[in-house]
């Protein structure tokens, strides 16, 4: 595992942000951080950057305690955060010059593809740089050395779509050498990139998983009757935003095999004409198990 999270608590003051989180980030992986504002995501972050400290437990970091990272090991992980501070008096080629020999990694070549693919001047000052390209150019000195790690804090904030899609672009093609962990709510854009999911609630994870498993596990089902609906009176637990409309039951199922769930329904719903069910976006899936987790459902 490269990153390792043990029951990590974080107070500030008297509340705690965190509240014994723990989280495994598989070697290779584009790992999405997923929650509501506040749900303790940056913290995570921050304490997995060392950039401050967790009041309780342990945050493991390429197999060392984050506290005691060092140099080296910095050297091979990438940070990009949305508030990312660069100097904002050098230009764009004097910024790289200057990161070029502290990251023995450093690729040169990559570097060029990148300030053509990124679209980045190399004559222009950093403080004269839009949000969008001063991103754009922390992705880049980011990847230039080809980090083991890269560690990404709502990157996308700020960004025009065509930017944001130029910026995954730019990290799939360093998918797989490179693990990733990112955290956003620009949940369309990892649907299709991230390969594990982890969702954060108020300082916890609720569940980790691949996101395939997830993908399966989660249906929108439509059960169609011969009679006007009416919604069911003991839905089992793991039925979420159960609604009825003319004919139709509908909710989303959060444990659904195609038989588990068939049985489910014929035991609790009477005169069943047809069952369908289809696959749900992560943006939906996000939106209907947070709303439950507000209501106190626990099964998501
Ligand atoms: P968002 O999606 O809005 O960025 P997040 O999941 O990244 O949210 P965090 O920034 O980790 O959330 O914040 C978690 C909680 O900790 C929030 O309630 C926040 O107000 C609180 N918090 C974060 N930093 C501090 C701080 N320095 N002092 C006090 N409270 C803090």
């Amino acid at each position: 595992m490269i990153i390792e999270i043990d029951n990590i608590w974080k107070k500030f003051g008297r509340f705690d942000a965190l509240e014994g989180l723990s989280l495994t980030v598989p070697e290779g992986s584009a790992f999405a951080l997923i929650g509501a504002n506040g749900a303790g995501k940056s913290t995570t972050i921050k304490i997995l950057m060392n950039l401050i400290e967790a009041s309780r437990g342990v945050a493991k970091v390429l197999g060392v305690d984050s506290r005691d990272l060092s140099r080296q090991q910095f050297a091979q992980i990438g940070y990009v955060s949305e508030n990312q501070e660069l100097p904002p008096r050098l230009t764009v080629g004097d910024y790289l010059a200057y990161l070029r020999p502290l990251y023995p990694s450093w690729d040169h070549s990559l570097e060029k593809s990148l300030l053509k693919q990124l679209e980045l001047p190399l004559g222009r000052k950093i403080g004269h740089l839009s949000h969008g390209m001063r991103i754009k150019m922390a992705l880049a000195c980011a990847l230039a050395y080809r980090p083991k790690l890269l560690v990404l804090d709502e990157p996308f904030s700020g960004l025009d779509p065509l930017v944001r899609k130029e910026f995954m672009e730019s990290l799939m093609h360093q998918a797989g050498e490179t693990t990733i962990l990112i955290s956003s709510h620009e949940l369309g854009e990892l649907e299709n990139t991230a390969t594990d999911v982890a969702f954060i609630t108020k300082g916890k994870v609720t569940f980790q998983e691949s996101m395939d498993m997830l993908k399966s596990r989660v249906r929108k089902v439509f059960v169609t009757l011969s009679r006007p609906a009416t919604p069911p009176e003991n839905p089992p637990g793991e039925w979420l935003d159960i609604r009825a409309s003319g004919n139709v039951v509908s909710f989303v199922d959060t444990q659904y095999t195609e038989g588990g769930t068939n049985a489910q329904i014929m035991a609790t719903i009477a005169g069943v004409h047809n069952i369908a069910a289809e696959p749900v976006a992560l943006v939906s899936i996000f939106t209907t198990i947070a709303a439950a987790t507000r209501r106190g459902s626990k099964q998501t």
